[in-house]
């Protein structure tokens, strides 16, 4: 988010798309990818490929000819296999009429905005916070606003609503709320969720909630009977202006399919069908039908996510908190670790000497916006030897950079 600017590739183009920030993380990538052995904890994804289940529900699709343009708003199955699932997961009835796929949470994300903010108008991010709601926000012509969160060492993240309050100026069309929060774990309480809704309601501004990680939790005085986060589901009317930031990424394993789901009142379809229509026209169907396999079938796949990556947090945050040269309590949701390495304030340069040095591939804060400068990120969904490898790796070299 606070790369340099650079000029326009050619004269005349439109600012926000010229201005559009390059993502962080971009730089450190492109300096270690192509390291022999290197352990690579910087980007937001598992090290498991999508079940054969998942994939031979797309294959059969594809072979059965389901090659043409479909429903804008996605296939009838799988928009009842959402409002399933759903339903299951905060216990109430959602009409399927509330849900429509999208290529990946990005796009849900991207509609989001687009339905809200738009030339001059400004949207709440608090932060540190991925990147890419600000990307979407400034692409549209809108501006993100930062609101940091509170940072110690001992109690972790938390939310000043009344931060956000004080934020909110006569242009601000909504707040964006990404619970379990992506790089920082932290997760808001019901309480949290109801002060930010009470906001709102007061304020005339619509919330953007990304609860994509609700099921990787794990702290037990954060999780309900169904094993998740707070949602703006327990606290929100039907007919409360949320919209919902939703992906198969994270819970099955499917980055690359870029699949997702947006969530809305229904009296926005009709709205949201042309957004779709002028933006991907629509979703693959056989892509689709690997979505349903994955709602419906999916259950033992995410319980082991979820298993592994209690695991690597533990293997993560106790291992590098033994150093001594960190500080990082451990994150109550999401699956990354958000370390602050003493004394140290510039991590551009760190994450580059940690690529050399380590041959780990971790993102810096700097790519996070406001408040993240002094951190890192290491995403701890993979496999324990990895993770264990990687704290070997890791512990004597920050040691030595640590002040
Ligand atoms: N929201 C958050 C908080 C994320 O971290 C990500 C992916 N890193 C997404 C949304 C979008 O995921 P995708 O576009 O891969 O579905």
């Amino acid at each position: 988010m606070n790369a340099p600017v650079p000029p326009p590739a050619m004269p005349s183009l439109r600012p926000e798309a010229a201005e559009a920030p390059s993502s962080g993380i971009v730089e450190v990538f492109s300096y270690g990818r192509d390291r022999p052995g290197l352990i690579p904890l910087w980007v937001g994804e598992g090290d498991l490929p999508t079940p054969g289940f998942i994939a031979e529900a797309a294959a059969r699709s594809l072979a059965a000819g389901e090659t043409f343009y479909t429903h804008q708003r996605g296939i009838p199955e799988l928009r009842r296999a959402i409002s399933a699932y759903l339903g299951r997961l905060y216990a109430q009835d959602l009409d399927p009429d509330r849900f429509t796929a999208t290529t990946g949470g990005m796009h849900a994300a991207q509609m989001a905005v687009r339905l809200v903010a738009g030339a001059g108008d400004e949207v709440l991010i608090p932060t540190p916070a991925w990147p890419n709601f600000a990307g979407a926000i400034i692409v549209a012509g809108a501006v993100p606003v930062s609101v940091p969160l509170a940072f110690s060492a001992q109690d972790g993240w938390s939310l000043d609503v009344e931060r956000l309050a004080a934020a909110v100026t006569p242009r601000t069309r909504a707040i964006v709320l990404n619970s379990p929060a992506n790089p920082t774990g932290w997760t808001a309480t019901r309480d949290d969720l109801e002060a930010v809704l009470a906001l709102a309601r007061a304020r005339g501004l619509w919330i953007i909630a990304d609860e994509i990680y609700a099921r990787f939790a794990y702290d037990p005085a954060l999780l309900n009977a169904q094993r998740r986060t707070p949602s703006f589901h327990d606290v929100a009317e039907p007919s409360d202006r949320v919209l919902y930031v939703q992906t198969f990424s994270k819970n099955w394993a499917m980055t690359g399919w870029r699949l997702g789901w947006l969530e809305a009142p229904p009296a926005l379809g009709p709205t949201i069908e042309n957004l779709v229509q002028y933006s991907t026209s629509g979703v693959p169907v056989f892509v689709q039908r690997g979505g349903v396999a994955a709602l419906e079938e999916g259950e033992p796949f995410v319980e082991e996510q979820i298993a592994r990556a209690a695991e690597g947090r533990r293997i993560v945050c106790e291992g590098l908190s033994a150093t001594g040269a960190v500080e990082l309590p451990a994150p109550p949701g999401a699956f990354y670790a958000f370390l602050k390495v003493r004394g140290v304030t510039d991590t551009r340069r760190l994450a580059l000497d940690l690529v050399d040095e380590a041959n780990v591939g971790l993102a810096p804060g700097t790519a996070f916006g406001a408040g993240a400068e002094p951190f890192l990120r290491l995403c701890f969904a993979r496999k324990a030897a990895d993770l264990e490898e990687a704290v070997r790796r890791l512990a004597p070299v920050l040691a030595r950079h640590a002040g």
